[in-house]
């Protein structure tokens, strides 16, 4: 994998990146918990599945922004 490997989550954990499975792109994974994270999905060791959603494409267009304020009679 190119670049960075790393990130540190706003939460204080630390996390790392892994080639991904099953046509994802990247697996994330908490290197590191943080003693401050309220976080119940982040698990030491464990790969957040969630971030797997956040990367991919939106399943739908986003909706365009309604134009029917003309005012009529
Ligand atoms: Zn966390």
């Amino acid at each position: 994998m190119k670049g960075f490997t790393h990130a540190r989550l706003a939460c204080g954990c630390r996390v790392s990146f892994r080639e991904g499975e099953g046509g994802s792109p990247v697996t994330v994974v908490i290197d590191v918990k943080s003693p401050v994270c309220t976080v119940p999905i982040h698990v030491r060791a464990l790969p957040l599945f969630d971030y797997r959603e956040a990367l991919r494409p939106a399943t739908r267009p986003l909706p365009l922004e309604e134009e029917e304020f003309e005012e009529e009679g």
